[in-house]
């Protein structure tokens, strides 16, 4: 009787809600169904995924192969600047939409874990922010799509391997090589926490990052890792062209 109340309280204060304030779809901007959360149903069906999780030697792969030793890679959709779909990465990096993150990240997760791929991954790391970036938005949207993941693969989050030693321009306006020489030398592996990981048995890293562009992000996490004997996969909600 008490729970009945309750829930339907919290049910007209949510409707009260959305009566002043509608929630709408990130992408199309219509407004989203009861059961609908940030990205409406139609939207989530038409999202230009890439399955690469089914192709082993796929872009992702390829791209990131050029620059270090990976397992296995994949993107979760193509991002195009042209398209409505980049309003879910601007969402993510820029507007707050933190449970949108998860959620991506787990509907990625629950593709990579389907997958013949990423099988040896034994920990998700997300790339790290530099504490001031991170505290300025207040989260790390890498860290929150390697929960979801994380989640959907059922395997441990660890975010102490990997610190950002110096802030380094954002990368979004950056080009080639100008990108990979900002981001070189910039991660560091916590020695301490590598120990634990390897003494635990874990040598497979999954890293995770919000966008493949050039690789070079990625590649400068890895490169502290592969020295300290880790494994790397990868994983990124969106694909980009360079
Ligand atoms: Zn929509």
């Amino acid at each position: 009787m008490c729970d009945g109340l309750i829930h339907q309280l919290s049910s007209s204060i949510r409707g009260l809600r959305e009566l002043f304030f509608p929630r709408k779809c990130v992408v199309c901007k219509k407004f989203l169904a009861e059961d609908e959360w940030d990205v409406c149903a139609a939207c989530l069906e038409g999202l230009p995924m890439t399955y690469q999780w089914d192709i082993v030697q796929n872009a992702a792969f390829e791209r990131l192969a050029r620059r270090f030793e990976v397992q296995d890679a994949a993107s979760l959709f193509f991002f195009r600047t042209e398209s409505d779909y980049r309003s879910i990465l601007y969402g993510i990096k820029y507007g707050n939409r933190r449970q949108l993150a998860v959620r991506m990240g787990e509907l990625l997760g629950r593709q990579m874990a389907a997958s013949r791929m990423f099988r040896g991954c034994q920990a998700v790391v997300p790339v790290p922010l530099h504490p001031l970036r991170r505290w300025k938005r207040g989260y790390n949207q890498a860290e929150l799509i390697a929960r979801g993941v994380a989640q959907a693969m059922g395997l441990p989050v660890e975010t102490k391997l990997l610190r950002r030693r110096r802030n380094t321009k954002t990368q979004t306006k950056l080009h080639g090589a100008a990108k990979t020489k900002n981001v070189q030398g910039a991660f560091a592996v916590d020695l301490r926490c590598a120990a634990d990981l390897q003494q635990q048995g874990i040598r497979h890293i999954l890293l995770i990052d919000d966008t493949l562009t050039t690789g070079s992000t990625l590649a400068a996490c890895a490169t502290p890792l592969l020295a300290a004997n880790f494994e790397i996969s990868c994983a990124t909600l969106a694909y980009a062209g360079q």
